[in-house]
Order: structure tokens, then C-alpha cells, then sequence
């Protein structure tokens, strides 16, 4: 098996396990994270290492993930299933930086991996430990991006995939290629939520192996989001990253990676946190406002499918990122999502409307002083703009009046007989 000196450890209660023993939660329940031994490593070595790899042409270490395999998996290469993922570029957000009020505003592009999300980080490292653990078959509950990228994964590593999706809407691009990458694609009726439950179970009773964010191996593939940024910046830490959070993996994956950092002394000052989740799947917003105790969301709605989700199996881990690192939980609306996408596909970026979070977080948090307009902020773009063209087309044509959500900034098609005349009135010249 794994040959490290890395262990899986419960955020719950703090209980230890092998990390050759396939398990996804610790008997009180708790999620697990994989630890190794940093103390061990030299922060500057490492620093040294992945700068020379930068750049590299061909190979597993070519990847924007496995550049940093000393902190995402101890494997060896011919277990190693990877597209050469990552790699993503780290955009100025332009007129969409105007637009929130933020004169240093990024964006790192997730939409620019091999399937069109940041899922195929954490899935080149889960694919991985799935060949590490012999397993011939995986499987996922998903709101689209993670069937995508498994089902892909799966096909170039010769493994079978299944894929859990609730009913109703899943954008039809992810659907699309779940379908051709060839995932045996079973629809329930019921929301995510179920699918995730039915699936946990469906994995322990046919021994199939599980690939949802629950893995801790799909974490450590996700903290290379954190990594390569860093390494875009040239090591200087941005004072805050927004990243929208749904099953909340992504936010847990980037902290963690921060506490490595700092914990190598690679990390100078700590970046806060701000996840941004749907005003309607809230479940860490309501905690952190209300000093609650952690409760479900019982029926999840917004557009940004990515996100519906009320019981995110990652709270723990994500809300721990947010406190270590001094940052906040922060909702927006329907339209808020919309508008924002609307300005950010306008300024020639675009992203799904998930991703969109990233920009309308990053704007109300500007707006309530929370982040100062000269700060330096990533946030993070998690899937591609061609990942649900509904939306688009809905929100240019303002036809999602049903949803509540109007086309403030749309740019309707015009309709126009093919004359000379009507193209100048058109145009107005
Ligand atoms: C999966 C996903 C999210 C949510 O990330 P979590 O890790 O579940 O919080 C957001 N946006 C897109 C496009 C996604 O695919
Ligand atoms: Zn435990």
C-alpha cells in the first residue's frame, strides 16, 4: 500500500487509522483527514522543487497537481491516473473588479480543467488511491461536475463508474459527458442529499469504492488550487480567498493546505477565508451567523446547482479552515448569482453560475467593509461557463422571472429581417 509515514485522523474526536485501511469515517462518525508528518519535509526544498518543475512539458509531475505530490499523495507513477489537470490560469477581473469595488481582484480559472471543473483536482488524487486500493469499480452522488470528472478519470484508467444524480434539474453539460464518458448514470427521485446517503451505503455493501469529497484523498488533490495560486503570485499570500462552498470539500481543501504551508513556513502571512454559499443551501451561513449548532437545510434550492445542497458532509473541515485562517461565511441571493455571473461573463471571463458566488460574495463583503477595496483577493472560478447554458440563455432572455430572478443586465438576441437598413437601425448608425 501507501508507503508514508501519513495517517488518516478524524476531525471529530481525533482517532487515528492506517492509511492503507479503507475507511471514509471514523467510528464516532467524524470525517477523516489524511495527516503526514511535515516536520519531516523542508519548506524551502520543496518551494525549490516545484519551482523547477513549473513549466515542465510532458509527464505526471506536468500536472497542477502532482507538482506538488510531497503533499497530495505518496504513490508511485504507474498508480498515478492524472490528465495533466491544473494548470489553470490566474485571470485580473477587470470591468468585474470595478463592478464589486475591488481594485485587486482575481480570478484563478478552476473551469479551465480537463472536464470544465476543479472536481477533476480532487479526482486525479481519489482516482489515484482507488488503483492504490485495487478497486475495479467507483462511484459518486453528484450535482453534475463530480459524474463528469469521475466518469472521465474512470474511463482513462480502464475502472467502471456509477453515478448517483437527484431528480430535477442537472445542467446539461455535466449530464453530457457523464453519459459520454460512459458512467452508468442512475437518476433517483430525490434531492442530492438522498443520493449522497444512498451512495455511502451502496459503496460499503458492494465493495465499490467511494469518490465523493467524503475521500480524503480527493481533499489533498484539491489543496494544488491553493498551491498553484500561490505559486502564480510568486509566493506573496493574497489577503483573502472567496470560494464558493456547496458540499463544502473545496474550502476544506484549500484551508488545509494553507495550515501546510504555514506549518513549512512557506506561508509569510495567512490568507482569510470567505466561503459564499446560496442564500437558499445555507447550512454554514446560518451556523455562523446565529451561533447555532450545526443543522441540514432540509430542501435546498437555488440555480446554481453546483451548490444545492443542505447537508454538506464537509462542514467540519470547511468551518475549521474558516476560523484558522480569521475569515467568514457569507450567503447571497438568486440575483445576486445571476447579475454577478452576468458581469463576469461580460468582462469576458464567465464561469457557471456557481462560480459566480465567488464574484457576488467578493462584492457584498466589499460593500459591507468587510474587505477593504485595495486588498488582494482570489477568488476561486469553479466551473466552466459552457457547464449550463440554460441559465445563460434564461437570464439574457429574462425568462426566469418563475425563479424570482430578473435579467438585470441582459444581452438580448435582437431579431431582425436581413437588411442593410435593419442592421443600421440595429446598430443606431
Ligand atoms: C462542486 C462544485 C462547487 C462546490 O464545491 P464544494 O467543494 O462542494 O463546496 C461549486 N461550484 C462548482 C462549479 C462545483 O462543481
Ligand atoms: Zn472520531
Amino acid at each position: 500500500m501507501i508507503k508514508t509515514e501519513s495517517y488518516l485522523q478524524c476531525v471529530r474526536c481525533g482517532k487515528t487509522y492506517d492509511i492503507g485501511e479503507l475507511r471514509y469515517n471514523c467510528e464516532c462518525g467524524g470525517i477523516l483527514d489524511v495527516k503526514r508528518d511535515l516536520s519531516k519535509l523542508d519548506g524551502g526544498e520543496l518551494k525549490a522543487l516545484w519551482e523547477k518543475r513549473w513549466g515542465m512539458k510532458r509527464g505526471i509531475e506536468s500536472s497542477g497537481v502532482w507538482r506538488y505530490r510531497e503533499l497530495i499523495l505518496d504513490a508511485p507513477d504507474d498508480k498515478i491516473v492524472t490528465r495533466q489537470e491544473g494548470n489553470t490560469r490566474l485571470y485580473p477581473a477587470g470591468s468585474a473588479g470595478k463592478w464589486a469595488g475591488l481594485s485587486n481582484l482575481y480570478f484563478k480559472h478552476e473551469g479551465e480543467n480537463p472536464t470544465g471543473s476543479f472536481k477533476d483536482r480532487g479526482m486525479t488524487c481519489g482516482a489515484s488511491a482507488a488503483k492504490l486500493f485495487n478497486a475495479k469499480t467507483v462511484a459518486c452522488a453528484s450535482t453534475g461536475n463530480t459524474s463528469a470528472s469521475m466518469a472521465s478519470y474512470a474511463a482513462v484508467s480502464g475502472m467502471k463508474s456509477v453515478i448517483f444524480i437527484p431528480e430535477g434539474k442537472i445542467a446539461y453539460g455535466k449530464l453530457a459527458q457523464a453519459l459520454a464518458y460512459g458512467g452508468i448514470t442512475l437518476q433517483i427521485s430525490g434531492n442530492f442529499d438522498d443520493a449522497m446517503s444512498l451512495v455511502q451505503d451502496v459503496c460499503r455493501e458492494l465493495g465499490i469504492y467511494l469518490l465523493n469529497s467524503i475521500n480524503p484523498f480527493r481533499i489533498e488533490g484539491q489543496k494544488a488550487i491553493t498551491f498553484e495560486t500561490l505559486q502564480q503570485l510568486d509566493w506573496e499570500a493574497p489577503d483573502w480567498f472567496v470560494i464558493p462552498g456547496g458540499n463544502l470539500g473545496n474550502s476544506s481543501a484549500m484551508g488545509k493546505a494553507l495550515m501546510e504551508l504555514h506549518e513549512l513556513g512557506i506561508l509569510s502571512k495567512i490568507p482569510k477565508i470567505a466561503v459564499i454559499q446560496a442564500a437558499g443551501a445555507n447550512p454554514l451561513y446560518r451556523m455562523w451567523t446565529q451561533h447555532t449548532p450545526y443543522e441540514a437545510v432540509k430542501n435546498p434550492e437555488t440555480i446554481a446547482t453546483a451548490i444545492k445542497i443542505g447537508n454538506p458532509v464537509s462542514w467540519e473541515k470547511s468551518l475549521r479552515a474558516v476560523k484558522w485562517s480569521g475569515g467568514t461565511v457569507e450567503q447571497v441571493t438568486e440575483q445576486e448569482i445571476m447579475d454577478a455571473k452576468a458581469k463576469l461573463d461580460a468582462a469576458g471571463i464567465g464561469a457557471e453560475p456557481a462560480s459566480c458566488c465567488s464574484l457576488a460574495g467578493a462584492k457584498k463583503l466589499a460593500d459591507a467593509g468587510i474587505i477593504r477595496p485595495d486588498e488582494k483577493v482570489v477568488g476561486i472560478l469553479t466551473g466552466n461557463i459552457l457547464k449550463d447554458p440554460d441559465a445563460v440563455i434564461g437570464y439574457h432572455q429574462d425568462q426566469l422571472g418563475k425563479l424570482g430572478i430578473r435579467g438585470t443586465f441582459a444581452n438580448r438576441p435582437v431579431q431582425i429581417p436581413p437588411t442593410l437598413e435593419a442592421v443600421r437601425n440595429a446598430l443606431g448608425c
